[in-house]
């Protein structure tokens, strides 16, 4: 009765839970880390194949973040970024996040997550609108299947049906097509075919609502929450040329994928296109502090400046915006990115990664393998040749996953994918424990379901 799965299920609200399985099997309560691993209150040890939620990039013990932290809590633990005050700290994050940026230079703002750094925007692009004299410029165009967040505004951006339950999308949050190809291409049209006709449907879209609505295009590089969507070729370069020709600023949602995740430090380093702006978080921190930030291009900062200068503020801002522990945590996490090998390492593994998403994606129920760096997924089918999905009340994904639970790893059922993204400082013999296990589990699992 008293025990830690009795008093999680008690007193605590869970979120994002499927709650069929956590009532037969029990919270997963966590003491500790070390390296990759977490531990559970039984002792039992898991790899967890997920980074945490993408962002435990350097692993549950690293000493030069904790002792960032540390350091900066002795030395001085908290402070805002209002009335023209901020921490050195934050100052100095700012200058680094610029140099690091694919901006010639630039601006920061920070906010505590992901989410609260889209809202942000969002309202920066409001503002900007209104003080330009086009009140109108409201809408916020996203893709079918990302995932911005959770907030209202950020739920809105969100192209997932649950939402729905809130009685979200917003009104003027709009939705095109995702860019998954072998899901959503059509018979007989190839890749490129594929990426025009998203051009194409992007561009009537923006004319049916009017191009002088449209504040703005939001898009994750690589599709993370919505099942590790890597773009095709060329999509950004397409989209890119159709948000130039109405003067709607481009920004690449690098909250998963800044910071090393896709092999670059940036995922639109990846694609080769330089957007308007950056959301960031998770890896910014490597989740050992909540913090996000918006990062604005040259063009966005020169406009927002005035737009603030003309009113004398910009009226907006979080308690802890610029926190100065998150800041030094940030600080020391990019130079572990940058400088401490990280980044080398994503790319070393990155082909290891690769091949055993290929190897495993020969099994009849797996209908196609995605990743891009060390993010990756396995789509599940019941008949690969169609392409047809087991039925949902199988919970195929999420037997796989409880499946690897027991097994003593952690990977995440997203749809019907399951979901990889493992911590950067991963060695080879970690890969080979995650898909080795993910291996017995698919085994068993379709054994099961086939
Ligand atoms: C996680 C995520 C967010 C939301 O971040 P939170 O910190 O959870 O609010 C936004 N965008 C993307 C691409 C994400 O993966």
């Amino acid at each position: 009765m008293n025990s830690w799965e009795s008093r999680a299920d008690e007193y605590s609200f869970y979120g994002f839970t499927d709650l069929p399985s956590v009532a037969q099997r029990g919270a997963v309560v966590l003491t500790h880390g070390e390296g990759p691993y977490i531990f559970d209150t039984h002792g039992r040890q898991y790899l967890d194949g997920n980074s945490g939620l993408w962002n435990m990039v350097a692993g549950f013990d690293h000493p030069g973040l904790t002792e960032a932290a540390k350091a900066q809590y002795d030395r001085f633990p908290g402070y805002h970024a209002f009335f023209g005050r901020m921490s050195d700290q934050t100052v100095m994050l700012s200058e680094k996040l610029i140099e690091v940026s694919p901006f010639e230079r630039g601006k920061v703002f920070y906010t505590n997550s992901g989410s609260e750094a889209n809202d942000t925007l969002v309202k920066m692009l409001w503002f900007l609108a209104g003080s330009e004299g086009q009140p109108q410029r409201r809408k916020i165009i996203t893709r079918w299947n990302s995932y911005h967040g959770v907030t209202a505004v950020s739920a809105s951006m969100t192209g997932k049906p649950y939402n729905s339950v809130f009685g979200l999308p917003l009104p003027g949050f709009i939705q095109v097509g995702s860019p998954h190809y072998w899901r959503m291409g059509h018979e007989g049209e190839s890749e490129e075919q594929f990426v025009q006709r998203l051009a194409r449907e992007l561009e009537a879209t923006i004319i049916k609502e009017g191009p002088d609505t449209i504040a703005g295009f939001f898009a994750e590089p690589v599709i993370g929450a919505g099942g590790v969507i890597p773009a095709p070729k060329g999509y950004f370069q397409a989209v890119q040329a159709v948000l130039q020709r109405y003067g709607i600023p481009l920004v690449a949602d690098e909250v998963i994928t800044g910071f090393g995740r896709t092999g670059n430090l940036w995922g639109c380093q990846t694609y080769e296109f330089v957007p308007d702006a950056i959301i960031s978080s998770k890896a910014l921190t490597a989740g050992y502090f909540p913090m996000g930030a918006v990062i604005l291009g040259p063009d966005l900062t020169d406009r927002l400046q005035a737009a603030a200068e003309a009113i004398e503020e910009f009226p907006h801002g979080f308690t802890a915006s610029g926190h100065p522990v998150g800041c030094a945590i940030a600080l020391k996490a990019i130079d572990l990115v940058v400088n401490e090998g990280l980044l080398e390492n994503v790319r070393r593994l990155t082909p290891k990664f690769e091949a055993g998403l290929e190897y495993l994606s020969q099994n009849p129920n797996i209908g196609e393998w995605r990743g891009k760096g060390l993010m990756g997924a396995l789509e599940a089918v019941q008949d690969k040749a169609t392409k047809t999905p087991f039925p949902g009340n199988l919970s195929v994904s999420e037997r796989i996953a409880n499946t690897c639970t027991d097994h003593g790893l952690i990977c995440r059922p997203l749809g019907q994918s399951i979901v990889l993204c493992p911590p950067f400082i991963c060695t080879e013999a970690h890969l080979d424990e995650m898909f080795g296990k993910l291996e017995e589990a698919l085994k068993k699992v379709f054994a099961e379901v086939a």
